[in-house]
């Protein structure tokens, strides 16, 4: 796979370096030259194949270049190794559950393909590296969990003290072997800004090899584009052969960017819909084809707050550029908190069935679609986390208690084991190197 930078002023590289680098020294981002397509065979047979199965036929056609077959299939067993099933919650509309992973997130599918990934390229290299990174919430939990035991990778992750919730800090802090978490006295910004001071830093770089696991990294894009086509499989199996709708709710737009990787490989989709909160970018720039970055809010669908979302020109590149092509790809739609909850509610009452708040975002954005159409589709929405990782909004907003899986609640009753860290790079400069 050979990947240019979107900004045009730094050299084309190969999966590897794309993989390492993260980002282009032209501040770019990594996008691949060619997308292939699949053959028609493949989705003639996909309801026979299991998602690991889809992953790597997948991965070969968009990395077999570069990977052997043999090899391709051990990267993606490791990573892929938990189901991403659909679950129709209402005759055609269906919720595709992506947190079946170990941090109940859908952020484990590219984190583990990463961490698989990187592993396999360092094993050949000898080389060993250290990953540094700041979270506000989800993506250090998946991190954490992806790179967990991964030989010749240390990862250190730096948090906001005080800033996430419960559950996600027993993500971060439970683990420990190669995983150390720092909590930091400041705010998401200030635990961002000593990651990126200590890659700039002479010293650091010289004596170490840092490397970041930020969500604009090639090698987790790849990974999600595999649950697409696996819900497609799904529905097969189900008998649905209507067109397909996909919904997701999305803040940074790596998922909706690896859903059109889907549909350039040949995945039949009707349409996509980009569902936010109140941070609306987006569906704004669908509906007006202007472009216009602004400053986050926060809401309870808070993995979504995001006012200047790191994938915004991938999904304009990946739905072909130009305004008029990319809306017949995408149409958008945003719901404040108020609706939010009441779609929860008025979904548990009517169903049973019990959504975290960012897949709440998705069902409105499903439904403002489908009901302005006059043909039967299949509608799937991307349940981005499970609903236990929001358990005071949830139980809140339904007003009954609702059952938190084993898994979650075993991590509450872990020690956390944490370093305190001020916010002043000197520090942290004086503990990496310690
Ligand atoms: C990260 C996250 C999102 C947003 O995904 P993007 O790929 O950034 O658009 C949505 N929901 C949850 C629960 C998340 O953790």
């Amino acid at each position: 796979m050979i990947l240019y930078s979107t900004n045009h002023q730094s050299p084309d590289v190969q999966l590897e370096e794309a993989v390492f680098r993260g980002l282009p020294p032209d501040n770019g981002l990594y996008m691949p030259h060619v997308i292939p397509t699949l053959p028609t065979s493949f989705f003639d047979n996909i309801e026979k194949m299991s998602i690991t199965d889809i992953a790597f036929e997948v991965s070969k056609a968009l990395l077999g270049d570069e990977i052997s077959e043999e090899d391709l299939k051990m990267i993606v067993n490791r990573a892929i190794d938990f189901d991403a099933p659909v679950v129709e919650i209402e005759k055609d509309t269906y919720v595709l559950e992506l947190f079946h992973g170990p941090s109940m997130a859908f952020k484990d599918f590219g984190a583990r393909f990463m961490a698989s990934l990187m592993s396999y390229f360092l094993q050949k290299s000898q080389k060993d590296i250290h990953i540094l990174v700041a979270t506000s919430g989800d993506t250090g939990g998946a991190v954490a969990q992806g790179f967990y035991k991964t030989p010749g990778i240390k990862v250190t992750i730096l948090y906001p003290t005080g800033k996430v919730s419960d559950i996600q800090e027993k993500q971060l802090t439970t683990l420990g072997e190669n995983v150390t978490a720092l909590e930091v006295d400041g705010t998401f910004d200030d635990c961002q800004a000593l990651v990126k001071a200590a890659f700039l830093d002479s010293e650091l770089s010289s004596k170490f090899n840092l490397a970041s696991a930020n969500s604009i990294n090639i090698s987790r894009l790849i990974p999600q584009s595999f649950y697409y086509f696996n819900a497609f499989a799904e529905l097969k199996r189900a008998g649905n052969t209507k067109p397909v709708v996909f919904c997701v709710p999305s803040g940074n737009f790596g998922n909706l960017s690896a859903g059109l990787i889907a549909q350039r490989m040949g995945l039949p989709v009707k349409m996509f819909v980009a569902a936010t909160n109140v941070n609306n970018v987006v569906p704004e720039y669908l509906k007006t084809g202007i472009y216009q970055p602004k400053p986050s809010q926060e809401t309870i669908s808070n993995a979504m707050d995001v006012g200047n979302p790191s994938n915004f020109i991938r999904m304009r590149l990946l739905a072909g550029d130009a305004h008029q092509e990319v809306v017949t790809h995408i149409t958008g739609d945003f719901s404040d908190d108020t609706d939010t909850r009441k779609a929860m509610k008025d979904v548990f009452d009517r169903t049973g069935y019990v959504m975290c708040p960012h897949t709440a975002v998705a069902y409105l954005g499903l439904k403002s679609y489908t009901d302005t159409l006059n043909e039967e589709v299949a509608g799937v929405l991307l349940s981005t986390a499970h609903y236990a990782k929001f358990l005071d909004v949830v139980e809140d907003t339904l007003g009954t208690s609702v059952e938190v899986p084993e898994r979650l609640s075993a991590l509450l009753s872990k020690e956390k084991v944490s370093i305190l860290m001020t916010k002043d790079f000197a520090d942290f400069k004086a503990y990496l190197l310690k």
